[in-house]
């Protein structure tokens, strides 16, 4: 029997990570090995942890070979088996090879993705004796060539005592004491010489749960009750305590005083816990306010173990053991959240995606799963569809997977699905520590929780009998990796994994991305749609339907009109009185601005005409570089400033940039009294930072809020009743192929955040170019003509989801050397394009990225646009790219 082995770490070179070895099984092993476990294979003369990806019956077929290179006595055998339990899912290992031939990434790197976390680092190479060691010093220098160097043959000496004391050691412990060369010197020797042999081996903590002891409160009240009085007399009866801690041969009644006082504080503080627990989803859930860990306890009461011991033979407290388990929502208080009744359009797009997923077995692994795309504006109860049919999906017997884009793993997003679902969720993000990150793999692994709910990398956690795939604001560009092979969208992969599980697949939006709303117009997603607000949430039941149930009324501010009226503030007359009007009545505002792009593109305040690229429909922009030239960034072409606008002859003409810091300062001018927070990069550095400034403005502790496109996302504000749009101009001309997308997304998303109270909201949108067809779509909630717009403008430049793009970018301290590496590139691409003779297939650049200088280096890049990239690049990685390059497939944007 060969086994084909995956080594995902092979030398790290992205070629070795991409291929299959052959290796023989020995007969010990044959019986137990499966793909997907991990086992040791020889490499060279080391040994490498690889992952069995398929197993050969046949014994004598041609074979490719192993590692080494060596195919004359047949392929070597496998050392050993790391782990019994095979660390891939079948549906995993198929995922995984999609991933790599469609984002032409090595199938070590996708498979990477899908390990447990810190699995390969933790695998550890040690050193074992072959058989009895030669003793001392001088028999030992026998053995060795007499070439060799006194230091040498006292490393061997060490090397050799150690083993002889401890049976065996770390590879890595060698090297700390010894230094890389010396060690790996000796060690030669010593293999060469057959004394040792390496062996690799998986660390207890990698395989198996820590255990810890928890205590809880198991005392009915009035026991309890009973208790604490009897103790408090007995205290009344013994002499006060000193103010000291008792010495050790103190009198008895000091130490006992002090025991009592301990043993009450120990049942105050797991009392007080079960009261809190009263309002948590599920009193009997085993998890943090209940149940207490031992140490904490200890810590916080200072009881001793014999103080607790007492209190658990009494029976008012149980001392159990349990797995330890890191908990991401430790400590979270989460309130009950029961079912809500469906409006008629959410219990049809429930019925619906029930209705795919009503096969009591996921269909086979190939068959095309079902894909809906659930359009639905903000506010319109589409998560309430995924928390109903994730329930439906559970009760079959199946799981669920959610994914949300990082920025909304806010605390009230993660309450929704855990107060739903009480201690059946696992959360997966980027916040959480190693050890909490592997702990819930590893529930998830163990099939203890129903739903996996996590940004883009919980698509790769190991999640068995998947029933149903949620994907909320599939619009997001947070689900694309950009920066490590493979470039995965995780929209796309979630497609993938639910044709190969045949779980249905629910994308969310209430912008949906143009390339998932084309496939729902051609038929092959289903469109759901929910065109209202949903009732306010229960707390609002019984009073008059609200004025805000609708979506808020949204006004065109015609900046240019301000100009010839002589206000040159940022802000125009009318937000300027809507402002007033809303700190008048105690509410608050938010006035949003994209800052991205700042001062780049070239636009009349006049007319609103902004400089564009003839050849690629995209704005020129100015370069620092480029004294007074502006440039195109997919073509290169170059013009000069223009100084006067072409359409108008007006002189107005100037480059566009806001800062939120300016706003601030003109909104602080014209209203002293209000209270303004800032939000952006600055001042938004942490999470934390993030979710403090957000509770600050919630708890109504600032009148308005400005901020950058962040906090476009995800806010529930019912206070909101004004949002101003200080600029719409900026996001629209981005030189980016996605720019009105992106920018008819953050006009609707803002719009969005007024009125999600009781008040009535209203938007107020500040443009140079009030005709745009992004503007006005954006400015009547009318999503289908911005599509309609936007999709034809995609297919007569060629741009996705008509052909795919590759960007290439090349990044290098000296600016010559990155242009001329692009421009060498981009003649070799030239040529493999036209020798594979692919249809409609070109190349644009090489030109200067958007950003040109970043972190130091000049950045020169190169796109692909073709039907099917793969194949180009492909060929050209085959032989690795020189370092300094990076891939990214399907490129969220140009820049
Ligand atoms: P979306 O996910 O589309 O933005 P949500 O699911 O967050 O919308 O719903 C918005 C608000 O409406 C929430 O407060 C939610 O509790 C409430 N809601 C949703 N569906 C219903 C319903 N059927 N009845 C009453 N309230 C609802
Ligand atoms: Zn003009
Ligand atoms: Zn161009």
């Amino acid at each position: 029997m060969r086994a084909e082995v995956l080594l995902p770490r092979a030398g790290g070179s992205a070629t070795g990570a991409g291929r299959l070895y052959t290796y023989r099984v020995p007969e010990q092993l044959a019986s137990r090995l499966v793909p997907g476990q991990l086992v040791a294979v020889p490499v060279g003369e080391q040994s490498a942890a690889g992952i069995v990806w398929a197993l050969d019956a046949s014994d004598d077929a041609d074979c490719t070979p192993d590692a080494a290179g060596v195919a004359a006595d047949g392929p070597r055998p496998v050392q050993a088996l790391l782990l019994s339990e095979p660390l891939l899912t079948p549906a995993q290992r198929a995922l995984t090879e999609w991933l790599a031939s469609y984002y032409g990434a090595p199938l070590g790197a996708a498979a990477r993705l899908m390990l447990p976390p810190g699995l390969l680092a933790g695998v550890r190479v040690l050193v074992y004796p072959t058989g009895t060691l030669p003793d001392g010093a001088p028999s030992s220098g026998a053995l060795m060539p007499a070439t060799l160097a006194d230091g040498a043959l006292a490393d061997a000496a060490a090397v050799r005592g150690l083993l002889r004391e401890r049976g065996h050691i770390e590879r890595r412990q060698i090297k700390e004491t010894l230094g890389g060369r010396r060690a790996a010197a000796v060690l030669d020797e010593l293999l060469a010489h057959g004394e040792i042999r390496l062996a690799l081996e998986l660390p207890e903590a990698q395989t198996r749960t820590r255990r810890e002891r928890t205590v809880r409160l198991v005392a009915t009240p009035a026991a309890l009750d009973a208790w604490r009085a009897a103790t408090r007399a007995q205290l009344d009866a013994l002499p006060a305590l000193p103010a000291r801690r008792p010495q050790r041969d103190g009198p008895r009644e000091e130490h006992e005083a002090e025991r009592r006082l301990r043993q009450l504080a120990v049942l105050d503080l797991l009392a007080r816990a079960r009261q809190d627990s009263q309002d948590i989803a599920e009193p009997a859930e085993p998890a943090t306010t209940t149940v207490w860990r031992l140490e904490e306890l200890r810590r916080l009461s200072r009881a001793t173990d014999a103080a607790l011991r007492e209190l658990a033979t009494a029976g008012l407290i149980a001392i159990e053991e349990a797995d330890a388990r890191h908990d991401p929502m430790a400590g979270r208080r989460i309130p009950r959240n029961d079912p809500l009744t469906l409006t008629a359009p959410q219990a049809r797009a429930l019925a619906a995606i029930l209705a795919a997923a009503a096969q009591d077995a996921p269909a086979s692994p190939g068959t095309p799963g079902r894909v809906f795309l659930l359009h639905g504006i903000t506010g319109s109860g589409k998560t309430e569809v995924y928390l109903q049919a994730l329930a439906a999906v559970i009760a079959r017997g199946y799981r669920g997977l959610v994914l949300v884009p990082e920025i909304a793993l806010t605390p009230q997003a993660m309450a929704r699905f855990a107060g739903r679902f009480p201690g059946r969720v696992a959360l997966l993000h980027s916040g959480l520590t190693p050890a909490e990150r592997r702990d819930e793999w590893r529930r998830i692994r163990a099939g203890a929780v129903d739903i996996v709910l996590g940004s883009r990398s919980a698509l790769f956690a190991p999640i068995e009998r998947l029933g149903l795939i949620v994907v909320d604001e599939e619009h997001e560009t947070a689900y694309k990796e950009e920066l490590r092979p493979p470039t995965y969208h995780a929209r796309d992969a979630a497609i993938q994994l639910g044709a190969l599980t045949g779980a249905p697949v629910v994308l969310g939006s209430a912008t949906p991305s143009i390339e998932a709303y084309a496939l729902a117009q051609s038929g092959a997603f289903a469109l759901l749609e929910l065109r209202e607000r949903a009732p306010a949430s229960p707390a609002a039941a019984g009073e008059a339907p609200s004025p805000s149930a609708g979506v808020p009324p949204v006004t065109i501010v015609d900046l240019r009109a301000e100009l010839r009226a002589g206000n040159t503030s940022i802000l125009s007359e009318r937000l300027q009185s809507e402002l007033q009007a809303t700190l008048d009545h105690g509410e608050q505002a938010i006035l949003f601005l994209n800052r991205r792009g700042m001062a780049s593109s070239v636009i009349c305040r006049e007319c609103g005409y902004a400089a564009r690229c003839r050849n690629c429909d995209v704005s020129l922009t100015l370069h620092a570089s480029e004294r007074r030239q502006l440039l195109c960034h997919y073509c290169g072409r170059r013009q000069p400033v223009p100084e006067t606008c072409p359409v108008c002859w007006s002189a107005s003409i100037r480059f566009f940039g806001l800062g939120t810091e300016r706003v601030e300062a003109a909104v602080k001018r014209q209203f002293p009294a209000a209270r303004v927070l800032r939000w952006d990069r600055d001042t938004a550095r942490s999470r934390q930072v993030h979710e403090e400034l957000l509770l600050a403005f919630a708890e109504r502790r600032a009148d308005v809020l400005v901020g950058t496109q962040m906090i476009a996302k995800g806010l529930d504000l019912p206070g909101v009743t004004l949002v101003g749009v200080v600029s719409a101009d900026i996001a629209l001309f981005l030189p980016d192929f996605r720019a009105t997308e992106r920018a008819f997304q953050l006009l609707t998303q803002v719009a969005g955040r007024a009125g999600r109270g009781m008040a009535p909201g209203r938007v107020l949108l500040q443009t140079l170019n009030p005709e745009h067809f992004c503007i006005q779509s954006a400015a009547r909630h009318d999503y289908a003509a911005f599509f309609a717009a936007e999709v034809s403008a995609r297919q007569r430049y060629g741009y996705p989801p008509f052909r795919r793009f590759v960007k290439l970018t090349f990044a290098h301290r000296d600016r010559y050397t990155a242009q001329i590496e692009a421009t060498v590139l981009g003649e070799r691409l030239e040529r493999l394009v036209a020798e594979l003779r692919l249809p409609d297939t070109d190349l644009v650049g090489p030109a200067p990225a958007f950003l040109e200088r970043l972190r130091a280096h000049y950045r020169w890049q190169l796109i692909l646009r073709s039907p099917d990239p793969i194949p180009v690049l492909r060929a050209l990685t085959r032989d690795d790219l020189p370092h300094g390059w990076s891939v990214d497939v399907d490129p969220m944007t140009n820049l």
